[in-house]
């Protein structure tokens, strides 16, 4: 029985979870939306629960999570929340010259007590650089999750649109289990440097990590395409079990209404448009059942927390 630690209820998962393991549910609001937040939120939420999926995952992790209790409590998906730092714009410049004690002891604190009043448990690290390679103060925040990791057994979300590899290499040599990093945009240099970014995926699938594909472009674009191919070839070698799809869905407010962000609409791109493009090119059921399902409960498990 595999029991996931999910914002306000330990949830229990079945053979037919459907995981979204890269979205954003706690989206910044000013104060003045807060009822069309809430609203808005919990819609898409709805919207997703009828399609068959019971867990989302939020890497927000600047994000106040007990600005969302209302959302939280009436979600009809469960969410995992996140612990954990992201790219240097939402760090103060203090925070930036403090020592990996500070980052781990912060982030300890709330895997063992909990966030605010509701005591919110996070299931998931997010650690974040926008670097070609890692920043002195994104090396101690990346040391701190990695000793996380080791010692609560979570698995770690990596935003690495630049350096995918780099990050992977640096989590495992401080002796990370390379099944509980998952590569966040790995595909995000694909079409510019096609034939670099391939070989980084093929390396992070080699060494056992997991890698997660967002931007599968609009239909018929060159993007779309070479994505398609792209995961199918992953589809069909050893690496399968390694592949993880999400949206990473997210919007921002202006003039009080929600503005989605990178061209998608809502938390069910991947499966009402990337899904039917697999299954027109002879990836079966199967193989998407292993995607959505298999695939998730795989790399968020964690057994000593
Ligand atoms: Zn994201």
């Amino acid at each position: 029985m595999i029991r996931f630690n999910c914002c306000d209820r330990e949830y229990i998962v079945t053979d037919n979870s459907k995981i979204l393991v890269h979205e954003h549910v706690f989206n910044l609001y000013h104060y003045s939306n807060r009822n069309l937040s809430i609203e808005y939120t919990l819609s898409l939420l709805e919207n997703l629960a009828s399609k068959g999926y019971d867990i989302i995952v939020d890497l927000t992790p600047y994000s106040k999570v007990w600005n969302y209790y209302e959302i939280i409590e009436k979600s009809p998906v469960n969410i995992i929340s996140c612990v954990g730092f992201f790219t240097g714009k939402y760090l103060s410049f203090s925070e930036k010259n403090k020592d990996e004690k500070y980052f781990f002891n912060k982030m300890e604190n709330q895997i063992k007590y909990g966030i605010g009043r509701k005591k919110i448990k996070p299931g998931i690290i997010k650690i974040a650089t926008n670097s070609n390679s890692l920043l002195p103060y994104e090396k101690n925040i990346f040391s701190a999750a990695a000793n996380i990791s080791i010692i609560y057994g979570l698995p770690i979300a990596v935003h690495a649109p630049k350096s995918g590899i780099n990050s992977f290499e640096y989590l495992v040599d401080k002796g990370v289990n390379p099944n509980k990093i998952m590569i966040c945009h790995a595909e995000s240099a694909i079409v510019s440097k096609t034939l670099d970014c391939i070989n980084e995926i093929k390396l992070i699938l080699q060494k056992g990590g997991f890698v997660q594909f967002s931007n599968f472009g609009t239909s018929n674009s060159k993007r779309r395409k070479i994505m398609i191919n792209i995961c199918q070839s992953i589809i069909n070698s050893q690496f399968k079990n390694q592949l993880l799809l999400s949206n990473d869905f997210s919007w921002k407010w202006k003039n009080n209404v929600p503005i989605p962000k990178k061209n998608i609409s809502n938390y069910l791109f991947i499966e009402n448009e990337i899904i039917p493009d697999f299954l027109s090119v002879g990836i079966n059921e199967e193989e998407v059942f292993t995607l959505m399902h298999r695939n998730p409960i795989i790399f968020l498990h964690y057994t000593k927390y």
